[in-house]
């Protein structure tokens, strides 16, 4: 049987190391995207090595559509991986009031438009696959909507809308697609947000972790989860309900 592969978009820290190890841990063969090949996707790289997988490196900036695109061409040619998770975002924080150009346009970029940019190039080699799960990490944000992140939850919203018509459109050829929504996970993004303000706001009165994500994404690249499809699951404590 020929070994699966599984391609983590945003890889080298938090919530995507996470699910890299993961999905290693099942038995994936790992292709990682980041950015820095010199950076955090290092201790990536030893985690899943330790673990017995293989482990490749595709380095580009996901709002790059020339660049992702070259280098999905190099490392899938014709094929295309079992499972692609897209995880790479980041936050601007800023009142709308306040909110520069950039600020709106980096977050839209890297969130909204990386998702395009990475696995849209897949889509043909996947179909003609017949069989592959998708993965998007949204965010509670794009769920609910969050007072001082309207890009953020913006782009995340988007995120769920398109994961949702792109399940409409490929089920048939049995590729499931799914969105994991975190609420207040403890990564590098949420370091500096005061946690005394949040916490009372999550029933479980904690916050979540990286593992915590990784373990619902592993079940929606596994075997029994073989009938959910263009669904939304939180991890969030109860953040939202
Ligand atoms: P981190 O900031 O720890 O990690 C973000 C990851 O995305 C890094 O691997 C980063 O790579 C990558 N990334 C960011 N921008 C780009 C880019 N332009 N090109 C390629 N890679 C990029 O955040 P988390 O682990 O917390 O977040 C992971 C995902 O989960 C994000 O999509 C985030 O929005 C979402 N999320 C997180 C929550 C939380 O509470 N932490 C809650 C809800 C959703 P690099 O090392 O190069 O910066």
């Amino acid at each position: 049987m020929e070994q699966k592969r599984a391609f983590v978009i945003g890889a080298s820290r938090g919530i995507g190391r996470a699910i890299a190890c993961r999905l290693a841990k099942d038995g994936f063969d790992i292709i990682a995207a980041c950015r820095e090949p010199n950076g955090p996707i290092s201790e990536t790289e030893r985690l899943v090595r330790s673990l017995g997988r293989s482990f490749t490196m595709a380095v580009f900036d996901v709002a790059d559509r020339k660049e992702a695109g070259r280098e999905i061409d190099r490392i899938f040619g014709m094929s295309a991986p079992d499972v692609i998770v897209y995880n790479a975002g980041i936050a601007k924080d800023n009142f709308f009031v306040f909110m520069s150009g950039d600020e709106w346009d980096s977050v839209m970029r890297t969130n909204t438009d990386g998702f395009y940019n990475t696995v849209q190039p897949l889509m043909m080699n996947m179909m003609a696959q017949k069989s592959g799960r998708i993965v998007v990490i949204s965010s509670a944000s794009g769920q609910a909507g969050q007072a001082g992140q309207v890009n953020y939850s913006a782009s995340k919203a988007a995120l769920i809308g398109a994961a949702k018509a792109l399940a409409r459109e490929i089920g048939r050829k049995n590729i499931l697609v799914n969105v994991v929504a975190p609420g207040f996970i403890e990564t590098d993004m949420t370091r500096d947000l005061p946690k005394e303000k949040i916490l009372p706001m999550i029933p479980l009165n904690r916050a979540g972790t990286a593992e915590e994500v990784a373990n619902v994404v592993s079940f929606l690249c596994g075997p029994d989860s073989l009938y959910i499809h263009g669904q939304v699951i939180a991890v969030n404590g109860g953040l939202v309900i």
